[in-house]
């Protein structure tokens, strides 16, 4: 709250973050800018900065997630910080309290951060190695029901983690057919690695695919040995609880439309949990 009490503390930080090397055009790419203050329709001051090749006059939220919004950049900040370190999410009408603004404009500004937060994908690599993968079912208001039965109101989603790093990705899939997992699989872990399921009929087609494949009877163990390696899927397990508690607990209801979102969201601030400066990494994605 100190760090980011100003905006023109929040500007300098993202200029850093944004510009390193110092300023650029967002046009032209040219590096001769100079800044100036200008009163804004509101009253403020709003911070410009000038190309002199081209004269595209700009402001430091130019094409991010903050653009076109009225809200100032500490609320931003503050917005950031409460949902990078809220474990479970934070719901909008926390949000709401926690920056004095409408529910309405909380509920946005949660979006557009997980909008942002959706952007990291492009930089991940396949997963390898060790992989699990487990799906369950999220949405609708019976509770507890958990496995693979039939439920119109409740969404399919899988997972997968990877044993080393213990990053997660997720996606909301139209249905558990061996079609769509292996679709998702193929799509997010390199060949050669190893897949640990549970025996779930849909994970057959691993075994004579481009994939290793270790299976856990789940109805007998949690945990199967081949030699020192452990086969489970608890990885996964952990992270629908923690999904699971984050929705019933925060977001009580989540409709199908949003859910994907929301998953970004979670899949970020797990895959981040030991990054030094999880705000950064958001911020860096708000460009
Ligand atoms: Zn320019």
């Amino acid at each position: 709250m100190n760090k980011f009490a100003t905006e023109e503390r929040c500007i300098a930080h993202l200029e850093k973050l944004r510009w390193p090397d110092g300023p650029r055009c967002p046009k032209c790419g040219g590096d001769r800018i100079s800044k100036f203050e200008a009163a804004g329709k509101t009253g403020k001051n709003r911070y410009l900065y000038e190309c002199m090749p081209c004269s595209y006059q700009y402001s430091i939220t130019v094409g991010t997630i903050f653009h076109d919004s009225h809200m100032s950049l500490t609320r931003w900040f503050v917005a950031i910080y409460l949902i990078c370190s809220a474990k479970k999410g934070i719901s909008a009408k926390e949000l709401q309290r926690q920056l004095s603004v409408t529910y309405k404009t909380a509920w946005y500004m949660a979006h557009r951060i997980r909008v942002a937060m959706q952007e990291d994908k492009d930089f991940c690599q396949k997963f390898s190695g060790i992989v699990e993968s487990d799906e369950t079912y999220v949405g609708g208001k019976q509770k507890g029901l958990r496995g693979r039965a039939v439920s119109t109101n409740k969404v399919p989603v899988v997972a997968i983690k990877e044993r080393t790093s213990g990053k997660i990705r997720m996606k909301v899939l139209s249905d558990v057919s061996s079609t769509s997992l292996s679709d998702f699989i193929r799509e997010n872990v390199a060949p050669g690695s190893k897949m640990h399921t549970d025996e779930f009929k849909s994970y057959l087609w691993l075994d004579t695919s481009e994939f290793a494949h270790g299976a856990v009877n789940h109805s007998q163990q949690y945990v199967r040995y081949e030699g020192d390696e452990a086969i489970h899927t608890n990885g996964c397990e952990n992270v629908w609880s923690l999904l699971k508690r984050g929705i019933v607990g925060v977001f009580h209801k989540v409709s199908a439309k949003y859910l994907p979102l929301y998953l970004n969201e979670f899949e970020f601030r797990f895959n981040n949990r030991d990054e030094f400066n999880m705000m950064d990494q958001v911020l860096r994605l708000s460009f």
